[in-house]
């Protein structure tokens, strides 16, 4: 059954150990070991090469909600990149490459059916996770299918130098759109404007957004693609056009707070038309795979650029989630485990 490879007997596992308060800590975490799992019928077995590291870890170490139930002592949880090792399944075979969800294991047991292969021209693996991942595919959703963005609007995205913003910037772009970036730092905004193609950047941590917002979009915005919330989100909604389109894609700068900051500027939804609508890739998976599709293309005729931000070593992946809820993170986030 197993006869491909010479598999060891036990393998590291990272467990979720305790709820955060605030910011998480190291100690929320705990790594430990397990046996490889056995593989039954219709099952591969997978040796992680990547782990995605993704904002949605901090909500679901919240408990409830769309993301759980985590509770302290489950393997944590997060997608993965890697090969196939061992495999009863018909249509996989060791070598490939495929993605899915792991959680924070060096070997996976998963199901054949539904497992999504990757490409053999995608390299590294990564990329999956990604720019040619659900990253960049929640970038073309949000812009496609939620805000409807036509050509020649004005879009604005927070987290611009992230991995879902710096897709979003460089879509808007391809899409014909001017594209404006909200990032923290002048290195942030100078990588999303000379790499990525945004027109261009503002620091938010330069202090009064709106004033920049009023001098870089005199022609107002036509949508906002939101991963942040909070003050950044009411800032925008002083430059919104009228009908402009909100989506919220994420809330990152009210994560760590026990109480989310309540939003001031929700009169402008009234006063100009402005659609806001919340959405999350996981409840749009009929539209994931036309992105992905098209996501591949352009990235193969060298239209989309990325940049990551690699933690080397499976145990680095708890500093790595840290790092990336504290903005350390240029591009996609991810632990390199192997390869
Ligand atoms: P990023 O690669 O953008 O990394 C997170 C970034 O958030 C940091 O680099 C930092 O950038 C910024 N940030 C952190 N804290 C704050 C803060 N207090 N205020 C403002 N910005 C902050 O992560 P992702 O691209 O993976 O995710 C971006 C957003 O998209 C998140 O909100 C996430 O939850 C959401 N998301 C939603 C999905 C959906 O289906 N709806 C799917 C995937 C992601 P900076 O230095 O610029 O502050």
């Amino acid at each position: 059954m197993m006869d491909e490879v010479t598999l060891p007997d036990n393998q590291r596992v990272i467990l979720f150990n305790k709820r955060p308060d605030g910011m998480p800590t190291e100690d929320c975490f705990l790594l430990s070991e397990a046996p490889v799992p056995e593989i039954a019928d219709g099952e591969v077995l997978v040796k992680t090469h990547f782990l995605s590291i993704d904002p949605y870890m901090r909500n679901a170490m919240r408990g409830g909600g769309n993301y759980g139930p985590l509770n302290p002592g489950d393997v944590m949880i997060g997608r993965g990149a890697g090969v196939v090792v061992a495999s009863r399944h018909a249509d996989f075979k060791p070598g490939d490459a495929v993605q899915s969800e792991f959680g924070w294991r060096e070997y996976v047991a998963l199901k054949g059916d539904g497992l999504r292969k990757l490409p053999p021209d995608l390299e590294p693996l990564s990329l999956s996770l990604g720019v040619v991942g659900q990253s960049a595919a929640t970038a073309w959703v949000g812009l496609r299918d939620v805000a409807k963005v036509q050509r020649g609007e004005t879009i604005v995205v927070s987290a611009a130098a992230g991995a879902v913003g710096s897709a979003v910037g460089q879509i808007g772009r391809i899409l014909g759109c001017r594209v404006v970036g909200i990032a923290g730092g002048l290195e942030k905004c100078r990588h999303a404007v000379e790499d990525l193609g945004f027109d261009t950047c503002l620091d938010y941590k330069a202090g009064d957004l709106s004033g920049q917002l009023g001098k870089a979009v005199p022609e107002g915005i036509d949508v906002y693609f939101d991963n942040v919330g909070g003050e950044t989100l009411d800032a925008v909604l002083e430059h919104v056009n009228e009908e402009a389109r909100v989506a919220i894609c994420g809330q990152i700068s009210q994560y760590n707070l026990a109480r989310p900051r309540p939003l001031e500027n929700i009169g402008v939804l009234l006063a100009k038309g402005v659609m806001m609508q919340g959405f999350r890739i996981g409840s749009r998976l009929d539209r994931r795979d036309q992105a992905l599709e098209e996501l591949l293309g352009w990235w193969r005729d060298g239209r989309l650029e990325y940049r990551e931000t690699v933690s080397e070593g499976f145990e680095t992946a708890p500093a790595a989630l840290l790092n990336m809820l504290s903005g350390g993170n240029r591009g996609k986030q991810v632990v390199r485990v192997t390869g």
